[in-house]
């Protein structure tokens, strides 16, 4: 496909022909024909208006930690929002609003937070990625989801328009926020609500979240966790006692520490997603139970993401 002409800006914040390996925690993936990396909310709005003018999808990037990209090239835009990075604080009476654009990364949000004793983000402690993923993903731990201290969330529709939703009246589900069901939204930015607290308290709430992930094995490439867990059980236990710990399809193995999270050592995503496949199938034929994904799946594939056996 020959690349469509670019909105009017700057060309240093459209590209061509962008390897996406580098850009996701898996480190594999093709490359994508066009990327956009708009650095303020107006290039953003420039961005969007382009590609619903060009009647095309897109697909938004942030900081790939939660996402499985095909090895063949991308053809629809992707949007990165690496560069829309910053935060703005307003303070009511003991509750303090925390305005980050999408792409600013939930570690600043967090350490910000913990350094002045504002207590909401705990939860998020040790999760990679933006503040754009996290909401879109409502990612959590054992201690809560990133939904319950969202605010407000400022979306850009498909048609272009700009769209504020409270976050109260958001129905957050497990890993998930229904406004980004589809992909066809973006999350512009979000207004995370903290409230004052004692460092002390919030530095060992936070503490407590990092001290669930000394089981994860942090330092090798992965996405966090490959499957939901069903309801009620752990999908990382249905794993182990199926046989999927150490198991391997070529450069892709089942982590030793955590049957839920896939290392890629030198693999593709083809071996990624292959092994993933073959885990479901396994808990499936041991226990009869359907795992659904957690990671997001995106580009072209040749297997099927979906395909239950
Ligand atoms: C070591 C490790 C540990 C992890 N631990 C956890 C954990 O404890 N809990 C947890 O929940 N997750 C965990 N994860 C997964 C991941 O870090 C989170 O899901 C994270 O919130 C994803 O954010 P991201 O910016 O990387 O999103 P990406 O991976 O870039 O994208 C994920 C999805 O969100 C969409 N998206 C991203 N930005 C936007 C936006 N601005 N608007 C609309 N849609 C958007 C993408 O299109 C994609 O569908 C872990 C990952 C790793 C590598």
């Amino acid at each position: 496909m020959r690349n469509p002409p670019a909105p009017d800006i700057p060309d240093s914040r459209v590209m061509y022909d962008v390897p996406l390996a580098p850009l996701v925690t898996w480190g594999v993936g093709g490359v994508a024909r066009i990327m956009f990396v708009p650095r303020t909310e107006n290039e953003l709005s420039s961005v969007i208006s382009w590609v619903h003018s060009n009647g095309t999808d897109f697909f938004v990037l942030g900081g790939g930690s939660n996402v499985l990209i095909s090895d063949a090239a991308f053809e629809i835009p992707v949007i990165n929002t690496a560069r829309m990075s910053a935060i703005a604080v307003r303070q009511s009476g003991d509750t303090v609003y925390m305005d980050c654009l999408a792409g600013t990364p939930m570690k600043e949000a967090l350490s910000l937070s913990l350094e002045n004793g504002w207590s909401g983000l705990e939860r998020a402690a040790g999760i990679p990625g933006t503040v754009g993923g996290a909401v879109a993903g409502n990612a959590g731990s054992k201690t809560g989801f990133i939904g319950a201290s969202v605010e407000r969330v400022v979306t850009l529709e498909p048609d272009g328009s700009r769209a504020e939703w409270s976050g109260r009246d958001i129905e957050w589900g497990y890993r998930s926020c229904p406004l980004f069901d589809g992909g066809k939204r973006i999350a512009q930015s979000v207004t995370f609500r903290t409230e004052r607290s004692s460092g002390d308290k919030v530095a060992r709430l936070a503490a407590e979240t990092m001290r669930e992930r000394k089981s994860q094995p942090v330092s090798a490439r992965t996405a966090g966790c490959v499957f939901k867990n069903p309801s009620g059980n752990s999908a990382g236990k249905l794993l182990d006692e199926s046989g999927c710990k150490g198991i391997s399809m070529g450069g892709a193995r089942v982590s030793e520490f955590h049957a839920n999270f896939i290392e890629n050592h030198s693999g593709s995503a083809r071996d990624i997603l292959s092994l993933a496949l073959l885990c479901r199938k396994k808990v499936l034929e041991k226990f009869g139970t359907y795992l659904d994904f957690e990671v997001k799946t995106a580009g072209v594939w040749e297997v099927c993401p979906d395909a239950g056996e």
